[in-house]
């Protein structure tokens, strides 16, 4: 039996309060706070998630999206992702993340999805969602029936032995090429984490994916000031062109001098356990002149760990034609 229970802007604190007596904040949580519901809801039809406690925190003032003094931005954890995707200053300043924001779901879920819910979106792999099947994500020290199973989707980077399940998002990997951080409220207070340490790899417990601990509620995402000039594309590969998460894509913050890359963020998407963050291939860019020989340097870097299972050694050469083919069109640009 579910309890759903609307929070009131002044019971904020005994919210979280509630929250921290859950046992995690992880997969198997009983308390959970819901936004859009456009996960969670999908899961707990599913039984995949049974909390016996829901939050709905959409009356919080968290709805907002504000200038920051110092030039940068504060997206409330409750912004849908459609409000953000054409918010002028995003699609002004942090071209990237409209265009990802546009690439996911469709119409419709973006008018419900949140900047927190999509921060905290739940693997698509198939196992995951079905309770007949085992799944170390769901019930950790059942197995992965991926590795020798259905794995077409899944992840070249950052897996493990135990889950080798892909981060479906698509706003975090435009979120870590812009290096985002990340405001949590928590029983002890508040504090801010680096977006590239708010996932964590699956290692021997795939069921924790983010750092957060039981109460822990999202209240914004900022993101540093706007780098004038930078030339941003988000690039999305996918079986076909809307309503399907990425097999592969490329995020691509650069700037470019006199024909050279002077700075260089690059994330990719469909292919890692955790939105991928990829300093390799950002190293091997900066001061090499923007051509496509040295995007193809940049995108083998960038794919020189990943690890293919069965179904999706496709994978890695289609990741790296992704992001060669987003530095080109971010340097045409
Ligand atoms: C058919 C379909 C297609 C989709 N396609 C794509 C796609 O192509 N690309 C893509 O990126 N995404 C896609 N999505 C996923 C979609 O973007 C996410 O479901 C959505 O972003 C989740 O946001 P929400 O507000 O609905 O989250 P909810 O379902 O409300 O919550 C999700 C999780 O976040 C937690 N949570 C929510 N808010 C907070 C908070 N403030 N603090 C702490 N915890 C919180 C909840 O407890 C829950 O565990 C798709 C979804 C569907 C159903
Ligand atoms: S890949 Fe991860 S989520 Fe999928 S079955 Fe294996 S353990 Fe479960």
């Amino acid at each position: 039996m579910n309890t759903f229970e609307f929070i009131r802007p002044e019971d904020a604190a005994a919210a979280v309060a509630t929250a921290a007596r859950s046992k995690t904040a992880q997969q198997g949580a009983d308390v959970r706070f819901v936004a859009g519901g456009t996960t969670l809801l999908d899961l707990m039809k599913l039984n995949v998630e049974t909390p016996a406690r829901v939050l709905d925190i959409n009356r919080l003032p968290l709805d907002k999206i504000e200038a920051l003094p110092e030039g940068g931005l504060k997206i409330g954890a409750t912004v849908r992702n459609s409000a953000l995707a054409h918010y002028p200053a995003v699609q002004r300043d942090y071209a990237v993340l409209s265009q990802a924001l546009l690439a996911g779901a469709s119409p419709q879920l973006r008018n419900m999805a949140t900047t927190a819910g999509n921060l905290l979106q739940r693997t698509r792999c198939m196992y995951f969602r079905d309770t007949a099947m085992p799944c170390n994500k769901r019930e950790p020290g059942t197995g992965c029936p991926a590795i020798a199973g259905s794995n077409r989707t899944l992840a070249v980077l950052g897996t493990s032995e135990h889950c080798i399940a892909t981060n479906p998002s698509d706003m975090c990997v435009a979120m870590a090429a812009l290096e985002a951080t990340i405001h949590v409220q928590g029983p002890k207070g508040s504090r801010s984490i680096a977006i590239a340490d708010f996932h964590v790899l699956p290692g021997n417990t795939p069921n924790r994916e983010t750092v957060l601990e039981p109460g822990d509620l999202v209240t914004h995402v900022t993101l540093p000031p706007p780098r004038s000039g930078s030339k941003q594309v988000y690039l999305k590969l996918r079986d076909r062109a809307s309503y399907e998460f990425a097999l592969a894509s490329a995020a691509v913050v650069i700037s470019i001098a006199d024909g050279n890359v002077t700075r260089a963020r690059i994330a990719l998407g469909g292919v890692g356990t955790k939105p991928w963050r990829s300093p390799e291939a950002e190293a091997v860019l900066v001061g090499q002149a923007a051509n496509e020989a040295s995007f193809r340097k940049a995108a083998a870097a960038a794919l020189k760990d990943a690890k293919p299972q069965s179904e999706n050694a496709f994978k890695i050469e289609l990741a790296k034609r992704c992001l060669t083919h987003a530095l080109k069109m971010a340097a045409a640009g």
